[in-house]
């Protein structure tokens, strides 16, 4: 039996990891699961799987919870300390993350110091911490197994190197996007509401990762989780516009052979694959139609226009703590203009203020603490950055 916890079980990832694990049927299980706040859809999952812990993250519904969870379920505690105890269970085998933003680092450190078999769609804190994340890993034993699409393309192609000579066999990583919603729009980008921000032309995701989709910033911070999940060399990291979503990325080997790895765009896929690695089941995704698909196309991003791309790299090669500072900024700004305070074309504003305020540190003499200092302060800067441009756009 598979006893598998989930964190962030009600969000896009989270949902489709219940179906990917019913899909595995019998030997398979979920052993418990974690939300922020919405009770509504983990009662739902609770009344389903019959998980024997649960908690959330928010202490407002978590006393509803503890008030009203079925007999024979564990209400662990609110805040980070239940997502924590979730994380670090002695029965659990594998810990699938897929909270949003940098709140998911402790768990899926706790999770790393258990020893678990982590699935990881989190990637905030890859972002922040990752080269620091994989060290412990080495340290305890833990396989991370990337669930985002584009890096679990980039682990299933370099399936036949060894974990550690990542670097020395590959010469380039091909890091494909589909460009987001406004890939194509002539003009500026300034008016574009968070509705229009929020519609995906390929996939359908939580709010972040939508609005990230749709500046670069995604693609920017998989760029830094796939250097430090791999121990790539940031320059080797070429990101791709393919609008297709057929491509999930691609490796090219120093000899020139390219491997790349071609689905349906549908998370249940990368999900499931992290859950039964280094095992395949038949999952959930139809199969690719290469004839109905016909073409493939490919272009060279335009960092000029989504300058967010940009700043992510200068992060990762400022390096310190300046991507936990690009990742904590930009979770600002996104909140910030998902809720109307912000301009569409302010949240590079935001980062890039914030990021000028940090100093990078090239020897990489990073800590967990330093990080999460880091993301604290960066928040404050960033949070203070926005309400002058608030007040300017009144
Ligand atoms: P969603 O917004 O759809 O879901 C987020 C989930 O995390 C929800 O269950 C939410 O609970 C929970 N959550 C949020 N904050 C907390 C918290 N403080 N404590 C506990 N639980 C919390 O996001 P996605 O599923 O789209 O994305 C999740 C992560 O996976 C992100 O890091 C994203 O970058 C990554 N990812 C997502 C992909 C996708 O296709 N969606 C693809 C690749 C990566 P509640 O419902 O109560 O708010
Ligand atoms: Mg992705």
């Amino acid at each position: 039996m598979k006893n598998i916890v989930i964190l962030g079980s009600t969000g896009s990832i989270g949902v489709n990891a219940v179906k990917a694990v019913k899909n595995l049927g019998k030997g398979w299980r979920v052993l418990g699961i974690a939300a922020n706040s919405n009770l509504e859809a983990l009662g739902a999952q609770l009344r389903a799987l019959k998980p024997a812990y649960v908690t959330v993250f928010d202490y407002e519904a978590w006393k509803e919870l503890k008030a009203s969870a079925p007999r024979g379920v564990k209400v662990l505690p609110p805040g980070v300390e239940g997502l924590v105890e979730l994380a670090s269970l002695e029965e659990a085998d594998i810990v699938l993350s897929a909270v949003t933003g940098a709140v998911g680092l402790a768990p899926l450190l706790a999770a790393i110091r258990g020893s678990k078999h982590v699935a990881l769609a989190n990637k905030e804190p890859m972002v922040m911490a990752g080269e620091l994340l994989m060290k412990e890993a080495g340290r305890w034993q833990a396989r991370i197994i990337p669930v985002d699409s584009e890096p679990s393309a980039i682990f299933q192609c370099l399936a036949s190197v060894k974990p550690g000579h990542y670097d020395d066999a590959v010469s380039r990583v091909f890091l494909t996007a589909s460009g987001g919603p406004f890939y194509k729009t002539k003009g500026s980008l300034a008016a574009v509401t968070p509705a229009q921000a929020l519609k995906h032309p390929r996939w359908s995701m939580g709010p972040k990762i939508t609005v990230d989709s749709a500046t670069l910033m995604n693609k920017g911070l998989e760029a830094i989780e796939i250097k430090n999940l791999f121990s790539l060399k940031l320059s080797k990291i070429e990101v791709v516009i393919h609008p297709q979503s057929a491509v999930h990325s691609a490796v090219e080997f120093k000899d020139g052979s390219v491997l790349a790895q071609l689905s349906v765009p549908d998370m249940k896929l990368p999900i499931q694959y992290a859950l039964t690695w280094p095992q395949r089941a038949a999952s959930l995704a139809g199969p690719l139609d290469l004839f109905k698909l016909a073409r493939l196309d490919f272009a060279k991003p335009d960092f000029r226009r989504f300058p967010c791309l940009e700043l992510a790299f200068q992060a990762a090669r400022a390096g310190g703590i300046c991507p936990a500072a690009l990742n904590a900024a930009n979770e600002v700004a996104v909140g910030a203009f998902i809720s109307g305070k912000l301009r569409f074309t302010d949240i590079p504003d935001v980062v890039e203020k914030t990021l000028a305020a940090c100093r990078g540190d090239s020897r990489s003499s990073l800590t967990i603490a330093g990080a999460v200092e880091a993301d604290g302060w960066a928040r404050q800067k960033a949070a203070a950055i926005s309400e002058i441009l608030r007040k300017r756009l009144k």
